[in-house]
């Protein structure tokens, strides 16, 4: 989709800090972190939830995980723990309409209730 920001980045229209590409998922580096390790991962092919991912093409929803995994590994974060999030539409905060989770960790995270809301990614 030419006008979804994550598209073009995936395409290279739009410059990333990229972390990981495969066939099917790339990650990348939030441009706003909102703790020391933030990285995005995508699927290369648009959908706009994880849900509708996993039910259209499962296996590239199951690599999304896998890969999210390698991330916090990569990225020295896999044995101090981290936490996978996807935002879903606009109760959820979802900014931008390509499904994405975002890897955040490399420092202790606030907890889920009561997090103010600007700590949320
Ligand atoms: P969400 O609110 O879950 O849709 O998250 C969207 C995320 O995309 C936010 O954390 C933004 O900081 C991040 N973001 C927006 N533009 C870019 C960009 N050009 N490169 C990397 N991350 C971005």
């Amino acid at each position: 989709m030419t006008d979804c920001l994550f598209c073009r980045i995936v395409v290279g229209e739009i410059p990333g800090d990229i972390v990981h590409r495969s066939e099917s998922v790339m990650a990348f580096r939030d441009i706003q972190p909102k703790a020391k390790v933030h990285v995005l991962v995508v699927p290369q092919v648009h959908y706009e939830t994880l849900a509708e991912l996993a039910a259209a093409e499962p296996y590239v929803a199951a690599e999304l995980l896998k890969v999210a995994g390698e991330v916090a590994a990569d990225e020295g974060i896999a044995e101090s723990g981290y936490r996978l999030v996807s935002n879903v539409g606009s109760d959820g905060r979802q900014e931008v309409g390509h499904v994405h989770l975002h890897v955040l960790g490399g420092e202790k995270l606030g907890t889920v209730a009561g997090r103010p809301v600007d700590s949320t990614p």
